[in-house]
C-alpha cells in the first residue's frame, strides 16, 4: 500500500470544520428542460418542495457559524411559494443566502421583492449568446423575454441603489463556445457585478457530454473538495456529498433526524472522505465518473465553495 494511503487512513480520524457553505434543495421543480441539466432527463422521485418547517429546522441546526445557504440544487428557486419567507428566516439567523435562477419567472414584482429582501447573492443562469442557441438549449424559455427580465431587474437595482451581489453566467460548452466573447462584452457593462464563464459538467453521466474538449485519456485523479467543505441537503432532508448528487444515490444521513454535525462526523461521511483521498471508490460510486475527479482540461472544477451551480 502506498505511504500516502496510510497517511490518508490517519486523516480518517480528522473531522473537518463544519461547512461554511450549504446547498439546500428547496424545490425540485423547474419550468425549463435544459439540455445540460439532469432535469431534462427527469429526477428521481422526492418531495417537489422542501417544507418551511424542514427548512427552518435545518437553518436552526446549521446557523451557528453563519454559513452561506444556497437555496437551490436541482430546481428553480423562484417556483417555491415560501422562497422569501426562507430568505427572511435565514437572515434573522445571520446566514448569508444565495439563489441561482433562470430568470423566467423574474417579473418586476419579483425583482422588487428580491431587492427588498436580505438576499446576499443572486446569480442568473442565462447562456444567452443568441436566441437560436439559447432557445435550443433551454426549452421552452424565450430569449428576448428572459433577457428583458434581467435588464428590468438591473434597472430597478440601479434605481434602488443597492441589492444583492449579482452575477450572470454562461456555461462553456460546444454550443456556446463561439458566443462567449459577445456574451461577456454585452453583460459586463449591464450593471451586473460579475460575468462568469463556468465549465460544462456531465453530472457524472446524467447528461450528454457537450464539453468543448474531451479530457485526455491520461487524466490524473484529483480528490474533490466537496465532502470536506460543503453541506448539501435534498428536499426531504437527505444529506448528500455534493450538489451533483441530485438523485440522492449516495445518502450520508438525514437532516430531519440527526443534527448536521452528527452526520458530518458520521461513518458514511468518513468512509467517503477516505475513499476520496485514496481513490478507492466502490465500482458504482458516482465520484468515480465525476467531472470533479476526472482531471483537468484547462478549467477549474465548477464545485468551488463560493461558486453557483448551473440549474434550470
Ligand atoms: S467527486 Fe463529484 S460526485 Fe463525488 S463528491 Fe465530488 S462533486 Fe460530488
Amino acid at each position: 500500500m502506498p505511504l500516502w494511503h496510510n497517511i490518508a487512513e490517519l486523516l480518517d480520524y480528522y473531522i473537518p470544520p463544519l461547512p461554511s457553505v450549504y446547498w439546500i434543495d428547496i424545490t425540485r421543480d423547474c419550468n425549463l428542460k435544459c439540455l445540460m441539466c439532469p432535469q431534462a432527463r427527469g429526477l428521481a422521485p422526492r418531495p417537489a418542495r422542501m417544507s418551511i418547517d424542514t427548512f427552518k429546522r435545518i437553518v436552526d441546526d446549521v446557523s451557528e457559524n453563519r454559513p452561506l445557504l444556497k437555496l437551490y440544487l436541482s430546481g428553480e428557486p423562484l417556483l417555491h411559494a415560501s422562497l422569501f419567507e426562507m430568505i427572511d428566516y435565514a437572515g434573522t439567523k445571520a446566514c448569508l443566502t444565495m439563489i441561482h435562477t433562470n430568470a423566467v419567472g423574474l417579473t418586476p414584482a419579483t425583482s422588487e421583492r428580491i431587492l427588498a429582501s436580505p438576499l446576499t447573492f443572486l446569480s442568473f443562469s442565462f447562456d444567452g449568446g443568441s436566441a437560436e442557441i439559447y432557445e435550443r438549449l433551454r426549452p421552452p424559455a424565450r430569449f428576448e423575454e428572459v433577457r428583458s427580465h434581467i435588464r428590468q431587474y438591473l434597472d430597478l437595482r440601479r434605481q434602488r441603489g443597492g441589492g444583492p451581489h449579482t452575477t450572470i453566467e454562461i456555461i462553456r460548452m460546444r454550443d456556446t463556445e463561439r458566443l462567449i466573447p459577445r456574451f461577456v462584452e454585452e453583460w459586463k457593462t449591464s450593471g451586473v457585478d460579475e460575468v462568469r464563464v463556468v465549465p460544462y459538467l456531465t453530472w457524472h453521466g446524467l447528461v450528454d457530454d457537450r464539453h468543448v474538449e474531451s479530457p485526455p485519456p491520461s487524466s490524473r485523479f484529483k480528490p474533490c473538495a466537496a465532502p470536506f467543505q460543503h453541506g448539501c441537503i435534498l428536499s426531504d432532508g437527505t444529506a448528500v456529498a455534493c450538489c451533483l448528487d441530485v438523485n440522492g444515490v449516495m445518502p450520508l444521513g438525514h437532516a430531519t433526524k440527526n443534527r448536521f454535525r452528527e452526520i458530518w462526523s458520521g461513518n458514511d461521511y468518513r468512509r467517503l472522505r477516505l475513499q476520496m483521498l485514496t481513490a478507492t471508490f466502490p465500482p458504482d460510486c458516482i465520484c468515480e465518473r465525476c467531472d470533479n475527479t476526472i482531471r483537468e482540461i484547462g478549467l477549474q472544477p465548477a464545485i468551488v465553495p463560493e461558486g453557483p451551480r448551473p440549474t434550470g
